[in-house]
C-alpha cells in the first residue's frame, strides 16, 4: 500500500461500502485529519469534526451525502478531532456521542481558562525553562480559543454501540480514547496509525501510566483480528496486528534509549527529552517531546528501572 498521502480535502471519499472518509487540513503537524462517514440504520454516523480553526464547508460535504447525519461520534479530545464538534453539530442538526471520562477533561482543558497556566508550572516542575514555559502559556492560549467542542454531548462507555458499531477504550493517546469496532473493521482514531506513530506523553491530571495503558490498547487491536484499520491520521492500515506489534516494539527501543539517558546523576523530563528528540524544537515540539519523554520516564519507574526523586517544585529520575 501506498505510504504517500495525497490531499484531497473536502470531499468524501468511499473507502469501502458504507465507509466514507473525509480529509481536512490542518495547519501543522500531519497536515491533515480524517473524519468518517459510517451509514447506519438511519443515515450516517461522523466520525470525528476536524479543528475548529479552519473552517469546514460543512453545507458543502454534506450535500455530497446520499442522506442526513443522525450522530457524530468523538473519538478523542485533541483539537484536530473535537475542535470542530460545534459547528458539525449546528450543521447537521445531529447529537453529539463523546466517552464519559474523555469529556470530562474535554470541559477541563478546553473549557477552562487557566489551563495553559497549569500546564505551565507541571512542565516548570519536569525542568522546563521559564521562558520556555512562557512560550507554552501563550500558544496554549492561542489554541484554546479555535477549539470549540460541543457541550453536553450524549456520554457513552467501553461496551456500549453505536450504529452496529461495538465501543472499545483504548487510553494512552489521550485517557477517554475510543474506538469503534464491527465485523472487522476497526475505526481506530489515534490509537493505530501509520506511517507515523501515535504520541504517547504524560500530562497532568491525568492517568499516571499512558504508555502502560497504551501497549495495553495496541493488544487489545491486535485481538480484534480486524482485516483494516481507520485512523485519524495517514494512511489505512492493512495489518492492523502486525502494525499494533511493530509500535510496540519502537517504544520498547525508546525505553532502552531512555533508560540510557539515565545514565549519571538525576534528570529531569526536561532534559531527556533532549536526548531522545535533539536540541531544535519549536516550543510546541517541545511540549510534545517533554510528555513523550515522561510517560516513558514513568514506566521506566513502574517497572523498576529508574526511580523518580523530587517533591513539589521539582521531579528528576535517576537509573
Ligand atoms: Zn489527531
Amino acid at each position: 500500500m501506498a505510504q504517500s498521502i495525497e490531499h484531497t480535502f473536502g470531499t468524501p471519499v468511499e473507502l469501502e461500502p458504507g465507509i466514507l472518509r473525509l480529509m481536512l487540513p490542518l495547519p501543522s503537524g500531519p497536515r491533515h485529519v480524517h473524519c468518517y462517514f459510517l451509514r447506519g440504520e438511519d443515515g450516517w454516523l461522523l466520525v470525528d469534526t476536524g479543528l475548529g480553526l479552519m473552517e469546514t464547508p460543512w453545507e458543502e460535504v454534506l450535500a455530497e451525502l446520499d442522506g442526513p447525519v443522525t450522530r457524530i461520534f468523538i473519538t478523542h479530545m485533541h483539537p484536530d478531532h473535537v475542535g470542530g464538534a460545534e459547528a458539525a453539530a449546528a450543521a447537521t442538526g445531529a447529537p453529539v456521542v463523546q466517552g464519559r471520562l474523555d469529556y470530562a477533561q474535554c470541559e477541563r482543558v478546553w473549557g477552562t481558562d487557566d489551563w495553559p497556566e497549569r500546564i505551565a508550572e507541571w512542565f516548570l516542575r519536569n525542568g522546563v525553562p521559564p521562558e520556555v514555559a512562557d512560550e507554552l502559556i501563550e500558544s496554549g492560549h492561542v489554541f484554546a480559543d479555535f477549539v470549540r467542542f460541543a457541550w453536553n454531548p450524549t456520554l457513552v462507555e467501553a461496551g456500549d454501540e453505536i450504529d452496529g458499531w461495538r465501543i472499545h477504550a483504548t487510553p494512552g493517546h489521550a485517557d477517554g480514547h475510543l474506538i469503534l469496532h464491527r465485523d472487522d473493521v476497526v475505526i481506530a482514531g489515534d490509537t493505530l496509525l501509520t506511517p507515523i506513530t501515535p504520541a504517547i506523553g504524560l500530562y497532568p491530571e491525568s492517568r499516571p501510566d499512558p504508555l502502560a495503558d497504551y501497549l495495553s490498547s495496541l493488544e487489545l487491536v491486535a485481538s480484534l483480528a480486524p482485516r483494516i484499520s481507520y485512523g485519524g491520521h495517514g494512511v489505512p492500515v492493512a495489518e492492523p496486528a502486525a502494525r499494533c506489534a511493530a509500535i510496540a516494539e519502537h517504544h520498547a527501543e525508546r525505553l532502552d534509549r531512555t533508560e540510557a539517558a539515565l545514565g549519571g546523576g538525576p534528570r529531569s523530563g526536561y532534559e531527556v527529552s533532549h536526548d531522545l528528540f535533539g536540541d531544535s524544537l519549536s516550543p510546541i515540539q517541545r511540549r510534545f517531546a517533554v510528555a513523550e519523554a515522561l510517560s516513558h520516564l514513568e514506566r521506566l519507574v513502574a517497572a523498576g528501572r529508574a526511580a523518580r526523586s523530587g517533591d513539589d517544585r521539582v521531579v528528576a529520575y535517576t537509573r
